[in-house]
């Protein structure tokens, strides 16, 4: 007897049971003859032959005969009753015997009812087999099949059941039961294979739907585009917009955005009242660039050739731009820390914008902030508002054409606030990497992403900048040039551009260095270098009448006929009469526009003690003007009788700011001792410097400034307080060459050291 074990199979006593012929042999290793007995027993698992034990097999099994051995490669086995695995042993080379019993049925089957339920089974199947192409049962099958069992076994590789639930037919006793078991097996797996259909058939429309709505889409645009290519007179604006909103690449709210917009264009037609202001909203969407830019790394030293090319000097503020540049290569970013550039006017603050843009390879766009009162400034009006607007921010935006330009946010100090919003928290937002990759303008009502953008940020002073922005920022200071950073910025720069600029040829026209030296020095009075651009662009118009005269072939500018050439008389600076008088003295002052000399004068008149202070600073003047009393007044006792007789006025030209007032200290005490004293102060000595009414000199601001300012002036000797002394490691070499800097601590100091107090008459110049 044939040992025969089977997994996954449904098996029914006095049914068939189909087995391949090679499974057979591989199994019981036997060749199968037909009338030979065999046991098909059930496997809980799927496993070849070698691997079974005891234990893998279902209790029950069922006794059968060979009826026949296929020419196709099947035998068919008549299967009889159930029979139970007492014991099974597995020999070694892999055979399998078995001690069973035969296990009874219930014999409760009522064979009518059995025949009727047949019946309608069979009916059921002629209209599945009608349906279901993939279950594959022919008319002619069904027919043969003389019960429930033989029906459930010829289908059982089509049915999906579990293997525990196939074994539970065999199992089961009852007839009856057996029968309901099968029958429900077939009606569920019909059932199931209706839904799948039915799925798959919903499925598939579906599919075919939406590939059938890409392909009448596309070819649509094809023919479209054929049309629009053979007439591209008629190609309609909407239609360009059409096109252009398709290639743009805008993220999904702005596309949607702006296809409502479409449409809305479309059914309002040319007239309509909106049409303008939709056109508008439009075209300025679709002037941005909605494509992400790739990061490209930059070369350093190309950088730097680039930087130094287009600016003379400025080593510092390079050398952080190109700390900026490597880090943003390094982290693979377009953008790094917000760089704020704090300096006078011309000093290359915006200018240099360009050459980092330019080093970077990136558009460059300056955004004017001067004057910005209301968010709207920044971020825009809505769309709701007639003649509404894109604010600043995606206006330069747009004019770059690309998504990651280097804008420069220019005079960022000079931002108001209006009752309608503040616009230094609008520049929050543009400026917090945190917020700006989804930054949303009023006007356009969809996000922008700014993340790549490089802002920059120029002020001429840092009092007036909104201390939150302030803190986003990173400060860089552009302290001036000096004379000699000025002729080479003239002689490089400066003069060869003035001269393209009209068109004059290098070779018509030089300009000696006396020359240049003179303008510097007589034309201009300033930190930076706007005056002197301004003079030599004049300069080459003036010229370019002489040259187009045929005046002169190579016209030369020297310190002889420089006058004729400037238009101008020169600037009389305010320095450095040469004549020292008593109650004068020349002091040192940080301005927006730099550093600036002022002349601090003081004088008794007839009177009764009274102090005036005029000049513009007023208020805070004369706190320094009265601890400057006190002082000189403690300083000099014998003199206090004085200042009762007399009234005292001071005053202090314009050009400071409010903040000096403080910084005057010195220069205010030293003048006051001079007048008492009667001791003149070269005004070539200048002064700057905190004080306390204790008499101590204390530190105070913009030191390189004032002291570049000293050096213009003509001044020769200079008193800063002692605090300040790191401070000079920021001055040019220039400047501490040609000035003796005194660095004082007490106020002392400075009346001993030029001749006040003590009556130590020294001539110091
Ligand atoms: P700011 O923005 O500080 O007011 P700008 O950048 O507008 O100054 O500079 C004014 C002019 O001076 C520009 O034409 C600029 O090219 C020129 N300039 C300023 N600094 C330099 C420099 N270091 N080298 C060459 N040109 C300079």
């Amino acid at each position: 007897m044939a040992v025969v074990p089977v997994y996954n199979s449904i098996l029914v006593p006095e049914s068939t049971f189909v087995l391949q012929t090679d499974y057979y042999k591989k199994m019981t290793g036997k060749v199968p003859n037909q009338g030979e007995k065999v046991t098909v027993i059930l496997c809980r698992e799927n496993l070849p032959r070698e691997e079974l034990t005891e234990d893998s097999f279902y209790p029950i099994g069922v006794q059968g005969s060979i009826s026949e051995v296929n020419q196709n490669g099947y035998i068919v086995i008549r299967t009889g009753s159930r029979v139970n695995l007492n014991e099974i042993t597995i020999y070694n080379d892999h055979s399998i015997d078995l001690d069973i019993t035969k296990r009874k049925d219930i014999d409760d089957l009522d064979p009518d009812v059995a025949e009727e339920r047949l019946k309608k089974l069979k009916r059921q199947l002629f209209k599945y087999a009608e349906n279901f192409e993939n279950v594959q049962i022919s008319r002619a099958f069904i027919a043969q099949w003389h019960s429930v069992g033989e029906i459930v076994s010829a289908m059982g590789p089509w049915l999906m059941n579990s293997s525990k639930e196939r074994y539970a037919v065999l199992a089961e006793d009852s007839r009856a039961a057996r029968q309901e078991l099968m029958e429900n097996m077939i009606y569920e797996n019909f059932e199931a294979y209706k839904i799948n259909n039915e799925a798959e058939n919903a499925q598939e429309e579906e599919h075919k739907k939406i590939y059938r709505e890409a392909a009448i889409k596309k070819q649509m645009e094809y023919l479209q585009k054929e049309l629009d290519e053979m007439h591209p007179e008629e190609v309609t604006e909407l239609r360009k917009f059409e096109i252009r909103i398709r290639e743009s690449g805008m993220n999904e709210t702005a596309r949607k955005e702006a296809e409502k917009v479409l449409n809305r264009l479309k059914q309002e037609g040319q007239a309509g009242p909106e049409s303008g202001m939709l056109y508008d909203y439009l075209d300025f969407l679709l002037s941005l660039s909605w494509v992400k830019e790739k990061a490209v790394n930059i070369d350093l030293d190309e950088a730097e050739a680039i930087l130094n090319e287009t600016h003379y000097g400025l080593q510092k503020v390079k050398s952080r731009i190109l700390q900026q540049i490597a880090v943003m290569n390094l982290k693979r970013q377009q953008s790094g820390s917000i760089l704020c550039f704090v300096g006078a006017p011309g000093s290359g603050k915006t200018s240099i914008g360009q050459g980092i843009a330019n080093a970077l390879g990136r558009k460059y766009v300056r955004v004017s902030l001067g004057g910005a009162r209301d968010e709207a400034d920044i971020r825009g009006h809505r769309r709701t508002y007639i003649g509404a607007m894109p604010g600043r921010i995606m206006d330069g935006i747009a004019k770059s054409g690309v998504s990651n330009p280097v804008m420069v946010l220019d005079e960022i100090d000079k931002l108001g606030v209006s009752y309608n919003g503040d616009p230094a928290s609008a520049l929050l937002e543009v400026l917090d990497p945190e917020q700006n990759n989804t930054f949303t303008d009023h006007y356009m009502n969809v996000p922008y992403d700014l993340s790549n953008v490089l802002f920059i940020c120029t002020a001429n002073t840092l009092d007036t900048i909104p201390a939150p922005l302030l803190d986003r920022m990173e400060v860089i200071q552009f302290q001036g040039y000096t004379p000699t950073e000025k002729y080479e910025i003239a002689r490089r720069h400066l003069l060869p551009k003035a001269m393209r600029a009209v068109g004059i040829r290098e070779e018509s026209l030089s300009v000696t260095d006396d020359a240049l030296n003179e303008i510097i020095s007589d034309y201009t009075r300033e930190a930076g270098v706007r005056g002197l651009k301004k003079r030599l662009d004049t300069l080459c118009r003036m010229a370019a009448v002489d040259i187009v005269r045929g005046k002169d072939e190579g016209l030369v500018i020297d310190t002889d006929n420089l006058r004729d050439y400037l238009d101008m008389h020169p600037i009389r600076h305010g320095l450095v009469k040469n004549e020292a008088r008593p109650g004068v003295v020349t002091g040192l002052a940080w301005t927006q526009v730099g550093g600036e000399v002022l002349f601090i004068e003081t004088l008794f008149t007839r009177g009764s003690g009274k102090t005036v202070v005029t000049g513009q600073l007023g208020d805070v003047m004369k706190e320094s003007a009265q601890i400057a009393v006190s002082l000189v007044k403690s300083i000099f006792p014998e003199k206090t009788e004085l200042f009762k007789e007399s009234d005292l006025h001071i005053h202090v030209p314009d050009g400071a700011t409010p903040k000096d007032g403080p910084s005057a200290g010195i220069t205010l005490t030293t003048a006051l001792s001079s007048l008492v004293t009667g001791v003149p102060v070269s005004p070539q000595v200048a002064m700057t410097g905190e004080v306390s009414l204790q008499g101590d000199v204390k530190p105070i601001g913009g030191l390189p400034e004032k002291l570049m300012a000293a050096q213009r002036a003509g001044a020769t000797h200079v008193f800063i307080p002692k605090d300040n002394v790191e401070d000079l490691r920021d001055v040019a070499e220039e400047v501490k060459f040609v000035l003796e800097i005194t660095p004082v601590s007490t106020v002392e100091e400075v009346l001993q050291a030029l001749g006040i107090l003590n009556d130590v008459i020294e001539n110091v110049s």
